[in-house]
């Protein structure tokens, strides 16, 4: 792995006004960015999100998944805390991209979940990786995460491609019909927790301003 340190600036954004920081990397024309509240050089525990891009989700508002819930309450609950980092992880569909993940997509209108649809077509069940993660906190000088998660298997993987996880704090957003289905399989096939631990935070159930039945027979 090839990665650099690329470019900086002052983001104001909704939330509050972070650095984003972006990393260059040899193997992808994508780049990585760091968004950044606070002073966390040379801190432990700081409040972390590893979060992979999600095109459909984050600028469509896809419903088929809650990366976009995520991604607001990360960056909120950052801003709220006044320190900490989200890295935004150029790496589409858990690392199939983009094309493939709607490939996926259309499986599942055949009825196979999202881990039975990658099977199908020969995918992983995850496919990401977190090297240029590990990169990225140690390039900001920091020592351990606090990390905003659901996946305890994304703790693992954090682990073993060398980003020192302190602890993992529960992430939760509210289902809403649509994606009601997939987070289940989450839960019921990946080891997802949706426990509420002391740091639990659960935003309000997204407000969906048509009938979802009418998708969810589409489908
Ligand atoms: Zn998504």
């Amino acid at each position: 792995m090839t990665i650099e340190r690329y470019s900086e600036c002052r983001l104001p954004t909704e939330y509050g006004v972070f650095r984003v920081i972006a990393y260059r990397e040899a193997s992808n024309p994508n780049e990585h960015l760091a968004i950044v509240a606070g002073d966390v050089e040379g801190k432990a525990e700081v409040l972390a999100r590893a979060h992979s891009e999600c095109l459909t989700g984050e600028i469509f508002h896809s419903l088929k998944c809650d990366c976009r819930e995520q991604l607001d309450l990360g960056l909120r609950r950052i801003a709220d805390a006044g320190e900490g980092v989200l890295l935004y992880l150029r790496q589409e569909g858990r690392g199939i991209g983009l094309g493939d993940k709607i490939r996926v997509y259309q499986m599942q209108q055949k009825g196979h979940d999202t881990v039975d649809a990658n099977r199908i077509l020969g995918f992983p069940d995850d496919a990401r990786r977190y090297d240029m993660a590990a990169f990225m906190l140690k390039d900001l000088g920091v020592r351990s995460i606090s990390l905003m998660t659901n996946n305890p298997s994304k703790v693992d993987g954090l682990r073993k491609d060398g980003v020192v996880v302190a602890k993992r704090v529960p992430h939760l957003v509210e289902p809403h019909e649509v994606n009601r289905g997939y987070l289940e399989t989450k839960r019921a096939r990946m080891g997802h927790v949706y426990d509420l631990g002391e740091d639990g935070v659960v935003t309000a159930p997204l407000q969906v301003s048509y009938d979802p039945s009418v998708l969810l027979d589409a489908e």
